[in-house]
């Protein structure tokens, strides 16, 4: 409640009061223009910055947004005499399809490649403005009708309905990236490959990230068109891009109050420091280093830390030793019949490389498997194949009686198949809670309106799956450290929490790939009997492990790899004693470890 009326106070009403108040400090003509300018370069900037921040893609072509926001709403207003508002919004429907074939067609690559291609999308958009003189009148300009029609908004009006829209949009975006939203926009960044096998589809968040920013981004542009009665091609150039971007990263990309900041001083500092504008380009290449040095996380990001710095509240020391103490069940909800697992004569090559070559194996619905095998010998390839990270060069996997060969790991999450990493793949942005909610991705519904809103239905299918998040933590003996950063815990907890993240999934079939490396003794032990409470769930179980105490003692049925291949299958005692066994690990350094099954070794990480 407290949390509640804090919020409404600094977040909403203080906020809007000073953009209502500006006007009266700075009366002016030329600083109600600025000041108007601010306003959607800041809507523009908080686009950017859910695509960067959130998202971890990158534009550099934004001109191409604004300016069809502009030209779309000026155009319509103009040549079809459509009203001023309906003239915006359909300026904003044409920048956000715009974004939508862009992103279909640019988010297939990546990196540098996405930038270079934002920049042609941007360029494009620059060409048509000056070139298309019919359509655009080009640099000498054309006129535009205002806001409010005839009796059209003065400067004042129109500077607050720019500076409360952008409030507004900020609000939206804040409860955005609370929501689910937030989280799996922030969960592909972290680590893709880990989102996927939770059931996200990659593509499909980053294309979402990319038309919202457009959608923003044409929204800047339609109140950049109307605020004068005229405009020129001019404004659109590279700069505004690049403006953009610098604004996000001076201001500290993820953060909500930065764009505002980076706003002000991308619009402020060439507008009052005129003698510098031929320099500007220098001044803004020269703030944006020392901010990537100085300030890595902007502004916004180094007075947060300042002010946590003064009030003293730092994050609480987490290491806990693991505790050797009674494992509980498995939650109900997560009991599950399992289902069987078959592999057929699969092969992974890697460029002549075999790293798996035709291996055959079942796991029976419900049982644990075990995995195991020198290093090197295809362990880990062969979850990748059954997970769907690698396209198997040739054989067959099958769920129960459906054949899943060869599809992507966020459609075979979706389909109740799950895993862990030999090398953690944490969201390391994210608190363990909300690491188990992207989890549990493929169960939430929950739409944009109800997430940009805070619409009843979200709030409480979200507080439905965090009261399943926080018995899955209890269960695995770490709900108290629910709120912690995942970055901030010791390893053998991030051990854990990868494994409760997997089972927020509520999975039939989950592989777990080194589940004790890095661990201790006591951390060793718990994480067995975790595992059997695992098993007696029901939850189909591979393990691949090097700790042969906890492979005998856990698994149902073993099957030995060697250099890609079976050597070895059956019940724990068969192997043990399998003469080919003994030799595929006599070969290796580990020798006989295996043998007095001690911890034979902890895998490079
Ligand atoms: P394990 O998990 O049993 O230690 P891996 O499955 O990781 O072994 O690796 C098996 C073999 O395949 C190794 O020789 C490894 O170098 C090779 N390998 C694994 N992944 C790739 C890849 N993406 N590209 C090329 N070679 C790979
Ligand atoms: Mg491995």
């Amino acid at each position: 409640m407290k949390k509640r009326l804090l919020f409404w106070l600094s977040g909403v009403i203080l906020p809007a009061a000073l953009i209502y108040a500006m006007p009266f400090f700075f009366p002016n003509r030329f600083f109600l223009d600025v000041l108007t300018q601010v306003g959607y370069t800041w809507i523009l900037v908080a686009g950017l910055n859910l695509l960067v921040g959130f998202s971890g893609q990158i534009s550099l072509g934004q001109v191409a947004f604004f300016g069809l926001g502009a030209y779309g709403s000026a155009l319509l207003a103009t040549r079809l005499g459509l009203p001023v508002p309906l003239a915006m919004i359909a300026g904003v429907v044409l920048a956000t399809l715009f974004g939508a074939v862009v992103g279909l067609l640019a988010l297939r690559v990546r990196g540098l490649y996405l930038a270079m291609v934002t920049i042609a999308t941007g360029s494009l958009i620059e060409i048509l403005a000056n070139r298309w003189i019919d359509l655009t009148g080009g640099p000498m300009g054309i006129n535009v009708p205002g806001l409010g029609g005839a009796n059209r908004l003065g400067p004042v009006e129109y500077y607050w309905f720019v500076g409360l829209l952008g409030l507004l949009v900020t609000l939206g975006l804040y409860n955005l990236s609370r929501s689910r939203f937030g989280r799996t926009w922030l969960a592909v960044k972290s680590s893709e490959v880990a989102a996927r096998g939770l059931g996200i589809d990659h593509l499909k968040w980053k294309v979402g990230a990319f038309v919202l920013n457009a959608a923003l981004g044409g929204l800047a542009g339609a109140l950049f068109a109307h605020q004068n009665a005229r405009f020129t091609s001019d404004t659109f150039t590279y700069d505004v891009s690049v403006r953009a971007l610098v604004a996000v990263i001076i201001g500290g990309t993820g953060t909500m109050t930065g764009p505002l900041v980076g706003a002000a001083l991308v619009v402020g500092l060439p507008t009052f420091f005129r003698e510098l504008y031929d320099w500007y380009l220098l001044l803004f290449g020269g703030i944006l280093l020392a901010t990537l040095l100085l300030l890595p996380d902007g502004i916004v990001g180094a007075l947060g830390r300042l002010i946590k710095a003064i009030t003293g509240r730092k994050a609480k020391a987490t290491a806990t030793t693991a505790q050797a103490t009674e494992q509980a069940p498995l939650p109900t909800f997560l009991c599950t019949q399992g289902s069987t697992l078959t592999i057929e004569g699969l092969a992974v090559h890697f460029q002549g490389v075999k790293a798996v070559d035709g291996i055959s194996l079942q796991i029976k619905a419900g049982e644990v498997h075990g995995l195991i095998g020198p290093n090197g010998s295809g362990k880990s390839t062969t979850i990748n194949a059954i997970t769907g990270i690698y396209r198997p060069t040739a054989g067959r996997i099958q769920l129960a009686d459906q054949d899943v060969t060869g599809l992507s790991s966020d459609k075979l999450a979706r389909l109740g198949v799950t895993r862990t990493f030999q090398n953690i793949q944490l969201f390391t942005d994210l608190t363990v809670l909300e690491n188990l909610l992207a989890g549990a991705h493929r169960h939430l519904r929950s739409g944009l309106t109800g997430a940009l809103l805070h619409l009843p239905g979200a709030l409480k299918e979200e507080a439905a799956f965090t009261a399943e998040a926080m018995t899955i933590l209890r269960f695995v003996g770490i709900d108290h450290l629910a709120h912690e950063q995942a970055k901030n815990l010791s390893y053998g907890q991030q051990r854990l929490v990868e494994i409760a993240r997997a089972l927020a999934l509520r999975p039939n079939v989950l592989l777990l790939d080194e589940p004790a490396a890095g661990l201790n003794h006591v951390e060793v032990e718990r994480m067995t009997a975790l595992i059997r409470a695992i098993a007696q769930g029901g939850i189909t179980l591979l393990v691949v492990e090097h700790h042969m105490e906890m492979v005998m003692s856990l698994c149902d049925q073993i099957t030995v790899l060697n250099f890609g291949a079976k050597i070895a299958e059956g019940v724990p005692e068969t192997v043990q004693n399998d003469p080919a066994v003994v030799e595929a690990y006599l070969g290796g350094a580990e020798m006989g470890a295996l043998l007095q099954g001690e911890v034979m070794h902890h895998a490079a990480r």
